[in-house]
């Protein structure tokens, strides 16, 4: 039976059941001291500033505007390809959303379209560092303090990843992280904000610590969700539940949605799920997984530099561009090839299972409709839909991820001409 490779890979620690039960053991379930150690050890290791939990990284992020109280009517610039939540829920708070444009090789903020997007309303600036990679943050941090912006780095997709030797999260007023299952990070969920100025950083605290604790029994519902997933990505249960499903539908041409995003819709008011505070269990996971998050970061870019080798060479075919200054930590490994959504379907047949497009074009949401995007079309966003995103990830053995570029080769290679190699 052919073996499935599926899109995902949740990072999990081996020890995960015995720090639960430790928690569990000590009455530390819900709260306890592992949050504020969490906290001061997150800080510390990206290299200084304030670390405040949140129950999500958007909500970190939530709470920075609130307590960063621009004037009303206030603009804030996000990129135009970004995960359609954080633009959301910056007009939650209050402010009027404007779409700048990414560079499709960096997938990254543009700092040019930045500059046009900026008016006398301007306030706020979110640079997302999409799929690992750092913006060009000499660039950004230079229009931020020309316009007097306030500075939100988006790191959900990028702990760990550098620019000019300094962690991203570290260059803006805030940084805000996530924690969910298939982050870099994963606690089950949760997000962090670092933040620079240490009032600023009282009052996101203030605004974190007034939600209301969760009780056990929604913890242990969330953890036993995450001891599902974890079953469900291992290859061979993806190959007998998910994939013959993809498979089919790789047949008949459909796309199912077998992953189950959250649907795209208002969050006006705040979903009551949001409030709640960051339980102490899922510190004391994210805490212990800190210590192998080099090394877990380590492996993802061995398994980036195999696919590079693998596909680098191929005519027509584009692999990540790691610009100066910066390092990937390929949270998405995507490639540019033609006919994409052939090439997809054929290593769907050949038991990979490619994603196309991990976040959303925003500005051509009915949600942001007559939201203003600079330039108007978003030609960089919409180009960047056309990458497809080859698995990478962490627990992918190097024999998969030898099979993984063996394949995606074989495909691509068939696509784009006479093969040069092999
Ligand atoms: C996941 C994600 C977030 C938010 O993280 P949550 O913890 O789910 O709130 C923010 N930005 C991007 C780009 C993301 O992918």
């Amino acid at each position: 039976m052919l073996t499935a490779i599926s899109r995902y890979g949740a990072r999990v620690l081996p020890n995960t059941e015995e720090i639960v039960a430790g928690c569990k053991a000590r009455s530390e379930f819900i709260q306890g001291p592992q949050i504020a150690q969490f906290e001061h050890a997150f800080a510390e290791r990206l290299g200084g500033g304030h670390a405040v939990a949140a129950s999500y990284g958007r909500m970190a992020f939530y709470y920075v505007l609130k307590a960063l109280a621009l004037p009303p009517g206030s603009e804030i610039v996000l990129p135009a390809l970004t995960f359609w939540v954080i633009p959301e829920l910056a007009r939650v708070a209050g402010l009027k959303v404007v779409f700048a444009d990414v560079d499709p090789t960096t997938f990254a903020m543009d700092p040019p379209s930045l500059e046009r997007a900026i008016t006398t309303a301007t306030r706020a600036v979110v640079p997302t560092h999409l799929y690992g990679l750092s913006c060009d943050m000499d660039a950004i941090m230079a229009i931020a303090s020309r316009h007097g912006l306030k500075v939100i780095e988006d790191c959900a997709h990028s702990l760990g990843a550098m620019f000019d030797g300094r962690q991203v999260g570290t260059f803006g007023d805030a940084g805000f992280f996530s924690f969910q299952t298939l982050k870099p990070l994963n606690c089950y969920g949760g997000g962090m904000a670092l933040i620079k100025d240490a009032a600023l950083a009282r009052g996101v605290r203030e605004m974190a610590e007034r939600e209301p604790w969760p009780d056990d029994k929604r913890i242990d519902n969330r953890l036993l969700v995450g001891r599902l997933q974890r079953i469900f990505i291992k290859p061979w249960v993806f190959s007998i539940s998910a994939f013959p499903i993809l498979w089919m539908s790789s047949l008949i041409g459909a796309n199912p949605d077998v992953y189950l995003w959250e649907e795209i819709r208002s969050l006006d008011p705040l979903p009551d799920a949001y409030r709640e505070r960051f339980p102490n269990v899922q510190a004391a996971i994210g805490l212990a997984a800190l210590d192998h998050l080099d090394e877990w970061t380590e492996r993802s870019r061995r398994h980036a530099r195999v696919m590079d080798q693998a596909l680098g060479d191929l005519p027509g075919i584009i692999v990540p561009h790691v610009p100066p200054k910066r390092t990937h930590v390929y949270y998405q490994y995507c490639v540019y090839g033609p006919q994409r959504d052939e090439l997809v379907v054929r290593c769907v047949r050949r038991g990979i299972d490619i994603e196309t497009l991990h976040v959303d074009v925003c500005s051509d949401l009915d949600l942001f409709a007559g939201t203003r995007v600079e330039p108007p079309d978003a030609p960089g966003a919409h180009r960047a839909t056309g990458a497809m995103q080859v698995p990478v990830y962490t627990t992918l053995t190097d024999d998969q991820a030898a099979r993984v570029a063996r394949v995606v080769r074989g495909v691509l290679a068939r696509a784009s001409g006479p093969r040069t190699k092999n």
